[in-house]
């Protein structure tokens, strides 16, 4: 018997360079199961890269990702979506043209491939799923409508629930409240606090007010490497932060 989190995902020594500018440098990151992990920072400290290197939109100059067993940095994207890390860009990308409900049948997996896609049937399961998703992204009301006439806020929620109804294990999340109201901020935090229960979640964030009703563990970067990590208090107190803070 062992009372450890088993971690789902460490990163170590990862370094890319663009052109001879290393936008992540030596960088280690780790994050256990069922965590939800907020990673802040000023403009250009890294943080959507590191997302991009964890999804395999770019590859490492040097280091490792492995998530479990599975070294990410050899696995092609699609590979990558497969073994269940789910990435959200900044900003949202729905089918305008489908229904809140259409957008979320055409993320269900079985309907993905080709073969999928013809076969695909709407079974019961599939529409609980469907259902339940659309519930937890506070969209029930919205089914069926076009994704076309949803706030910013709500194409937010839908993109989100698009990668949730994949069930992955591990969920990037790149400023998603970026161009929220205030209401729509504080029910994605709580959308945030519920979805964590058997998988793990890295938020990308600089709303401090939005990252102090999520945050658990902090990670904070600055210039490719991280700066400090800790609980909220911790990290906000820590002299290096508030200087990387206040110098911008
Ligand atoms: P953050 O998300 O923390 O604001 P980014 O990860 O977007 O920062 O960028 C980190 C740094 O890397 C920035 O200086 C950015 O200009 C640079 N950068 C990011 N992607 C590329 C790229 N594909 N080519 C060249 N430079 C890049
Ligand atoms: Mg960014």
């Amino acid at each position: 018997m062992t009372t450890h989190t088993p971690l789902l995902l460490a990163v170590e020594d990862l370094t890319v360079s663009f052109d001879g500018f290393k936008a992540i440098e030596g960088l280690n990151f780790y994050v256990d199961t069922g965590e939800l992990r907020v990673v802040i920072g000023p403009n250009g400290a890294g943080k959507t890269t590191l997302l991009d290197l964890i999804c395999g939109k770019t590859k490492p100059t040097e280091g490792s990702i492995k998530f479990r067993d599975t070294e990410l940095t050899r696995l092609r994207e699609h590979q990558i979506v497969w073994k269940g890390v789910g990435r959200k860009f900044q900003t949202p990308s729905v089918y305008e043209g489908l229904t809140v409900y259409e957008n979320l049948e055409v993320s269900y997996p079985e309907g993905k491939t080709v073969f999928g896609a013809l076969l695909f049937k709407n079974t019961p399961k599939v529409d609980r799923k469907i259902r339940e998703t659309a519930e937890a992204i506070f969209l029930t009301d919205m089914l069926e409508r076009p994704a076309s006439e949803l706030s910013h806020g709500q194409k937010q929620w839908l993109e989100i629930g698009m990668l949730l109804i994949q069930d992955p294990e591990l969920l990037l999340l790149d400023e998603p409240v970026a161009g929220m109201s205030v209401r729509e901020r504080e029910l994605t935090a709580d959308l945030l606090n519920r979805i964590t229960e058997g998988r793990s979640v890295i938020v990308i964030e600089h709303d401090m007010n939005f990252v102090k009703q999520i945050a658990r563990k902090v990670t904070v970067m600055h210039q490719g490497k991280v700066l400090a990590e800790g609980d909220m208090e911790t990290v906000q107190s820590d002299p290096r932060v508030i200087e990387v803070y206040l110098g911008h």
